[in-house]
């Protein structure tokens, strides 16, 4: 028996909720929906973002270890030149990020490099605070704490959206919408195709206090078990450790072993002395991450998994005795809950051909399989904008993870630089749409494109 199985029903009334309006909704505050937010507002939308956390920023603060990639996979491709290829309001992002001390910016890697070429580490409470200003700067009206839970849809065009709070339910009535949940919460409401491919293992991540990163480098580096390793700044210092990866299978086998059993990751990165942001935990779930009981019970064993973990790298790893949990996500996180069905499907050939299409919202150059999966000659690929338009829908777009049904495919998109790029794409979209009064397929590529390259983002010439 899991959640969706039930015998007992409660009719429930119906209710008047009290109501406002808007030009543009971002559901979801997370790695896409805050740069959707943004540049929804700063395109002169009256927008609300509605985020269930007590802050922005979704996975990229809770899950990921590197913010990946701003740029080319040029070190892997010798001879191909170096290029920031997502420019706009994610790169914005991370410079004030840096100017705050809460970034590496993007240092070269030492080792590893065929897999990223830069590593761009971040503290993940000032990220937070980051984002939280820069979407009070463009004066979106941010609810935060807030669950969306409903969409009011007149045919093919969504009308409104249902928020619960503490404060009570309400009804927010817009002219475009843009689903960046993550899980497709608003899509699926709305009575979107979707698929739940459970193609992934989902996690936590726990970042480790007191932990000796030099003395746990120069272990590895005596067991030739070094991974990945990028020097950058560190507690405001130069030239420090700030991405080290291990290689398990060269360490003792308990340890090896340990951590296979409980989906440890040795890789993690720090912009902070004796700190490990990110050691990840990672367990496959029988159902769906839709399904209440089965995350439940997920959120109870993630859990002893990192008791474990921290155990096994006291046990063995030098550098980690005295280490302890210092950071936990508030909830599991994932890689995929809902597929939305899209205009566009990007395909794997998309990806590792460097296709661009003439519809390109923003160009993409990372791919998290390298360096079994690259795209072609470390140069990039573009987003086509039908790919982000919610088949069915006149006025719904998805940003973030619920696109691209191909597991190799998605490998790509799903990372947080894309996902914000997608965030960027479908907030000016959606602004331009609500300011015209047209749906997402009347829109002129020639209007989004043009409020794209204004608003600094890079595409190449096709
Ligand atoms: C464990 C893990 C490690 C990863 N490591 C990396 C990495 O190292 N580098 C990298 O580039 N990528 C990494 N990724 C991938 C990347 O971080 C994610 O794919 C990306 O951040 C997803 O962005 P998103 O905007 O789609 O979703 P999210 O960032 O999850 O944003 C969704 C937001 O919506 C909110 N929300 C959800 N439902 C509702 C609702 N009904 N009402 C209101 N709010 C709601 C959530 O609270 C969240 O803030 C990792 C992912 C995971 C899970």
């Amino acid at each position: 028996m899991n959640s969706t199985h039930h015998t007992l029903f409660h009719e429930e009334q119906a209710r008047k909720l009290p109501a406002r309006t808007f030009d543009v909704v971002i559901a979801g505050g997370g790695t896409a929906g805050v740069v959707a937010a943004i540049a929804a507002a700063r395109q002169g939308a009256k927008t609300i973002l509605v985020e269930s956390n007590g802050y922005p920023g979704g996975v990229a603060v809770e899950g990921g270890t590197a913010i990946h990639s701003f740029y080319n996979l040029w070190k892997a491709f010798p001879g191909v030149e170096k290029r920031q290829v997502v420019r706009g309001i994610p790169a914005e992002m991370i410079e004030r990020l840096v100017g705050m001390g809460g970034c590496t910016g993007a240092p070269e890697m030492q080792h590893g490099y065929d897999y990223d070429s830069v590593c761009t580490a971040i503290d993940t409470e000032l990220y937070k605070l980051n984002a939280f200003e820069m979407l009070a700067e463009a004066g979106v009206y941010v609810c935060v704490n807030t669950l969306l839970v409903g969409a009011i849809r007149e045919g093919s065009a969504l009308k409104g959206v249902i928020l619960e709070s503490r404060a009570g339910r309400e009804a927010i009535y817009a002219k475009s919408f843009v689903d960046c949940t993550g899980y497709g919460d608003l899509a699926a409401q709305a009575g979107a195709s979707f698929s739940e491919p459970n193609d992934y293992a989902v996690a936590n991540s726990m970042g480790l206090g007191n932990v000796d990163l030099e003395k746990f480098y120069q272990y590895l580096a005596a067991n030739d078990a070094v991974g990945d390793l990028c020097y950058g700044t560190r507690s405001g210092k130069e030239d420090l450790i700030i991405r080290l990866g291990g290689r398990s299978a060269r360490l003792p086998e308990g340890f090896h072993r340990g951590a296979e059993e409980i989906g440890m990751t040795l890789l993690t990165t720090t912009v902070h002395d004796n700190y490990c942001m990110f050691i990840k935990l990672n367990l496959r779930l029988t159902h769906s991450p839709t399904d209440r009981d089965a995350v439940s019970q997920a959120e109870l064993e993630l859990r002893q998994r990192m008791r474990k973990g921290v155990t096994l790298l006291r046990q063995y790893i030098p550098g980690f005795e005295n280490a302890f949990i210092a950071r936990t996500s508030p909830s599991l996180c994932i890689r995929r809950g809902r597929l939305i069905a899209c205009d566009y499907d990007i395909s794997h050939a998309d990806v590792v051909e460097g296709r661009h299409f003439n519809d390109d919202v923003f160009v993409y150059g990372f791919h998290d399989m390298a360096p079994r999966i690259q795209i072609k000659d470390g140069g990039t690929y573009g987003i086509p904008y039908r790919a982000l338009c919610v088949q069915g829908l006149d006025n719904l777009y998805v940003a973030g993870m619920m696109i691209t049904s191909d597991h190799r495919a998605h490998m790509s998109t799903r990372n947080t630089v894309s996902c914000m790029g997608m965030g960027q794409a479908t907030g000016t979209a959606a602004a331009l749409c609500a300011q015209q009064d047209c749906g997402s397929r009347d829109l002129s590529y020639s209007d989004l494109r043009a409020a794209l390259v204004q608003a600094g983002v890079y595409l190449e010439a096709v």
